[in-house]
């Protein structure tokens, strides 16, 4: 099913490119599939049109934690919105100075979101958990249950003793190039098992060689993963291919690729 897909972006921010049809087009000839994740759910419909015509960019709705003091009131159109979506994000926690502030406003958002995935089911969320790992494995453990909702935690980075817990939940991991190049992510990867590893690329958000990232950058990460792994390029290729094969069964797409 995915084997002529030359890669797997499982977090972009499409609609923050300055021409987003044109990068979806460019992802449709170049056989990339790329998650188009959203920050606020009145982008939902736009990236719905922009997406409707290629297998290969799916979109996301999402409410994003950095703003949930200036938008989360949109969270009951998160929720309104969320049956016409497969993939939901980015949603999630971040603890960081700058926001933990918000953290409690910003877990309403996120547990209405879950709540909400919970109910519809074969949901797969893409979700954010800078410096909020453990509260975000807590509200996943208590609102979701494997079966109808599928975690893939974008970009973690807390402790390799956290990310076992968040296996042991069920959870995948959507790596990227920047993640790679430290050596606290190396070890987190390392510590990963290969059957829960997608790659991703934040991108316009993250820079690779003084640009911005395109999704055309997650083969530089997947040749990375191969060198912390220790396995080939041609392996994790493999890996990715079955474990991003798993998580658009369970949201039922079965894409033309
Ligand atoms: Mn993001």
């Amino acid at each position: 099913m995915t084997e002529s897909v030359q890669g797997f972006d499982f977090h972009c921010h499409v609609d923050l490119f300055p021409d987003p049809a044109r990068l979806i087009a460019e992802c449709q000839e170049r056989k990339f599939f790329t998650l188009a994740v959203t920050t606020t759910p009145k982008a939902w419909r736009q990236n719905q049109l922009w997406t409707a015509k290629t297998p290969f960019v799916v979109p996301a709705i999402g409410l994003h934690p950095e703003l949930a003091v200036q938008r989360g009131h949109e969270v009951t159109l998160l929720e309104e919105l969320m049956s016409e979506a497969r993939f939901v994000g980015e949603i999630g926690l971040d603890g960081s100075p700058a926001h933990r502030d918000s953290l409690e406003l910003q877990a309403k958002v996120f547990a209405a979101a879950l709540r909400q995935a919970q109910r519809l089911g074969a949901k797969a969320a893409s979700i954010h958990s800078r410096r909020a790992a453990k509260q975000v494995l807590q509200l996943l453990s208590d609102l979701t249950t494997p079966d109808r909702v599928l975690p893939i935690l974008h970009w973690f980075s807390d402790a390799p003793a956290v990310a076992a817990v968040a296996v042991a939940k069920g959870c995948y991991f959507s790596v990227n190039r920047q993640m790679l190049e430290s050596a606290s992510g190396q070890s987190l990867v390392k510590s990963l098992p290969l059957d829960r590893l997608l790659t991703e690329t934040d991108a316009p958000f993250t820079v690779s060689e003084r640009r911005a990232c395109v999704p055309f950058d997650v083969v530089s990460a997947v040749e990375l993963l191969a060198k912390v792994k220790g396995i080939s390029a041609d392996d994790v290729r493999g890996e990715i291919s079955a474990n991003a094969g798993r998580v658009l069964e369970f949201v039922g797409l079965q894409p033309a690729f």
